[in-house]
């Protein structure tokens, strides 16, 4: 039997290296979120948010996608590329966000709301997305609500924080919330951006709709504690896209420690450090160095959605892109 080298052993050159000899060899493009651990972002051919990714995933040439994200981002890509081989390297690795709904919730839902148009962000699993009307992004959520008719009702799912928002900056009140939320997300609490930014007075604000301190730090705005041009509230792909043009000193980031990877490479002279340093995703985590080894070296796990399902959900992505512009959104 020939020797199974660990990543453990293997130097980080060594094992970046034959990652890549590997991905070559299974004919594998290798896609990374965000939030994945820094040298997974490193030595993935592309790195992003989750629709960003999964919009790829349908346009790159190679027969088989590694996705080092979570289970519905990798479900998500299999919808768009059907014809390709969707491996994950942890099938474990899921998302508290997306386990707050199934498809019978989402189907009782309606019932009770039968004229309703249901509207989902995009961290929901497929069979939640087989049950959707339109799926959305944090960065288009507002432009897919407004494409509804004002008298019609809206079920906005799963994310309450994100609704919050979306409620606000549409002034609808015919939106009713599902009350799940990211318990990653949810730890970065008003209280704790309150104390940072009392640390940090001068330091500019990237806060993700998904925050629990969304809601706190427009108030913390609209209360003349943290001046107006200095937050922002924007999705994974904005920030990076804001940290690239940056001028500020300091940028305090409210989201999973893993987006500082992206902003300190793209704008090395703005200290970019995070409101909460232990808003960590341990879904994100589970894809380490030796899984993505053992990924490539044995085609393990592919992610499968049945037919019926998958052109379901399709339409409602389709419906999205259709909408507004997606390259930019989600996590
Ligand atoms: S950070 Fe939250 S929403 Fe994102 S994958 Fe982890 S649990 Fe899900």
């Amino acid at each position: 039997m020939p020797t199974v080298t660990s990543a453990d052993t293997m130097t980080r050159h060594e094992w970046a290296a034959e990652v890549r000899r590997l991905a070559r060899e299974r004919d594998a493009v290798i896609l990374a979120h965000n939030y994945q651990r820094p040298e997974i972002q490193d030595v993935a051919d592309h790195t992003g948010d989750s629709l960003g990714l999964s919009r790829l995933a349908s346009t790159v040439e190679a027969s088989t996608i590694v996705f080092c994200g979570v289970h519905f981002m990798a479900e998500t890509a299999k919808i768009l590329a059907p014809e390709k081989t969707v491996l994950l390297p942890d099938p474990n690795a899921g998302c508290s966000l997306a386990d707050t709904i199934t498809a019978e919730d989402v189907r009782a839902w309606r019932s009770d709301h039968p004229d309703a148009v249901v509207v989902a962000y995009v961290n929901t699993s497929a069979a939640v997305k087989a049950e959707t009307d339109i799926c959305c992004t944090s960065s288009n959520a507002a432009d897919v609500v407004r494409s509804v008719p004002e008298d019609t009702e809206i079920l906005f799912l799963p994310d309450q924080f994100l609704g919050a928002h979306v409620k606000r900056i549409t002034g609808r009140d015919n939106i009713h919330v599902w009350m799940g939320e990211c318990h990653v997300h949810a730890g970065i609490d008003g209280g704790t951006l309150r104390e940072r930014v009392a640390e940090d007075p001068d330091a500019e604000l990237y806060v993700h709709p998904e925050c629990g301190c969304a809601t706190s730090a427009l108030y913390m705005v609209g209360a003349g504690v943290v001046p107006e041009e200095r937050v922002r509230v924007l999705s994974t792909g904005g920030m990076l896209s804001a940290a690239k043009e940056a001028e500020a000193d300091k940028v305090l980031i409210a989201t999973e420690t893993g987006m500082l990877h992206q902003l300190r490479n793209a704008n090395p002279t703005t200290a970019f450090e995070p409101v909460n340093s232990r808003a960590e995703c341990h879904y994100m985590k589970m894809i380490t160095a030796d899984k993505l080894l053992g990924t490539l070296r044995e085609g393990t796990s592919e992610i499968t959605v049945d037919e019926d399902t998958a052109a379901r959900a399709r339409r409602a992505v389709e419906r999205m892109v259709a909408i507004g512009t997606p390259s930019r959104g989600g996590e």
